[in-house]
């Protein structure tokens, strides 16, 4: 095909200096940068992308009712989006995990991380012997049982189930959808281990896809300081931060989360791991910043280890702000919640939050707070949800461990 047929026919045209970040390959197209969609191509299918005067630049898919109307596949004109295509990409994505350091004793990873292992839209996770998928994109929505059948092949997984409840399918105009891709249903719940720990997960009503590798490698660091301090992990979901300090010497872990479930699961975890759930930790269900106000009215502090891993507080541009004030009020609570000298873990998981924004954030809550804080170390996602650096937006896991003194 000529690159004046692909004009006339399937192609996006761009509008004129809107090309760059196409051949710098980031994978998204807006409607902004946008002067043509082709008639003929119906939604969730394949487009070529063309520039101003006519050049071909790359092919991906369509949907004219996101913002964000075509995610890009490959810039490489030969290359056609082909069951060998799809086969080959998954294949890169699982081999990468496969030369990543220190992940013996972990069955549990993502093993596809969308737009940063070149697939926009689709993640998958892994536990133990079966797959999670969810499907971002219309596109990918409509491909999910090709993709699962082949990455059952790829894998030899058992079975491989989807969770697609994330808020975004409804910017692409899709609703939820979950149950089994192919292969045998999984358990409710399965085992699965990390540095040699054991966790519960449940992979139809846990939290996104079940369980949070993203944190894996910085449990481990954090729980590095863990030695005979007493820790409260704030935001704890099953309680994996807390298994971890235990592990490392911890004298005492208190989880806090408004899930109910979340904390039950938590104390199962503790158990299966040799830890006594009423001796060595409690778990308190309730509002982390109502908690923390709470005890910040006690005469002496609580604690010697911090953690705060909140949910997403910014969903969209519109609420960085109310995020801000958040994540800055649970930091001057935690500082003021810790003993002389005490150290403080703490996240954000907003892509819209930079690093270097966060890091302010934290130095305002530590003037509030009248805290002196030394940061010692800056965490990130673990290496397998990897940032392609053409697409800064998968950069979104940011953290602290910082010691507090008064
Ligand atoms: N640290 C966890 C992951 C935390 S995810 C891990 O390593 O697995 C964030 C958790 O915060 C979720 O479990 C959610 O139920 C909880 N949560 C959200 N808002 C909360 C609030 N205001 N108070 C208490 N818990 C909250």
């Amino acid at each position: 095909m000529t690159d004046r047929q692909n004009r006339t026919g399937n192609a996006v045209i761009l509008k004129s200096g809107r090309d760059k970040p196409v051949r710098q390959r980031h994978p998204w197209i807006f409607s902004g940068a946008i002067a043509s969609l082709p008639a003929g191509v119906e939604d969730g299918e394949f487009v070529e992308v063309v520039d101003a005067a006519g050049a071909w630049l790359a092919r991906g898919y369509l949907n004219r009712r996101s913002q964000i109307q075509v995610r890009l596949l490959t810039w490489e004109q030969g290359e056609a989006i082909d069951a060998d295509f799809w086969r080959r990409r998954l294949a890169a994505a699982i081999d990468l995990r496969h030369t990543l350091p220190a992940l013996d004793g972990c069955n549990a990873l993502r093993l596809v991380n969308a737009e940063n292992d070149y697939l926009p839209g689709l993640t998958v996770d892994r536990y133990d012997d079966y797959l999670v998928l969810q499907a971002g994109t219309l596109a990918i929505d409509r491909r999910k049982a090709m993709l699962a059948q082949t990455l059952l092949e790829l894998t030899g997984c058992r079975g491989i189930v989807e969770r697609s409840d994330m808020a975004v399918r409804k910017l692409e105009g899709l609703s939820p959808a979950a149950g089994t891709l192919a292969g045998s249903t999984p358990p409710e719940t399965i085992d699965i281990r990390e540095d040699g720990l054991l966790f519960q997960v449940d992979l139809v009503h846990g939290q996104k896809t079940g369980f949070y590798t993203d944190q894996r490698t910085n449990r481990r660091r954090v729980a590095a300081y863990s030695e005979d301090r007493r820790v409260l992990n704030a935001f704890s979901y099953t309680g994996a931060f807390a298994v971890h300090a235990l592990r490392f010497g911890a004298t005492h872990v208190t989880n806090i989360d408004s899930s109910v479930d979340a904390l039950a699961m938590g104390e199962t975890n503790l158990r299966r791991n040799g830890f006594d759930p009423d001796r060595q930790a409690e778990g308190v269900a309730g509002d982390v910043f109502a908690i923390l106000r709470d005890w910040n009215d006690e005469p002496e502090p609580r604690f010697d280890l911090i953690i705060l891993d909140p949910p997403k507080f910014a969903q969209n541009q519109g609420a960085v702000d109310r995020a801000l004030r958040g994540y800055k009020e649970i930091n001057r609570l935690a500082m003021r919640l810790l003993r002389p000298g005490g150290i403080l873990a703490t996240f954000s998981c907003s892509g819209l939050v930079s690093a270097d924004l966060f890091q302010k954030v934290v130095f305002g809550a530590a003037v509030d707070a009248g805290r002196s804080v030394q940061v010692l170390e800056w965490l990130r996602q673990s290496p397998d949800h990897p940032v392609a650096i053409t697409f800064p937006e998968g950069e979104y896991l940011k953290g602290l461990i910082a010691r507090v003194t008064p």
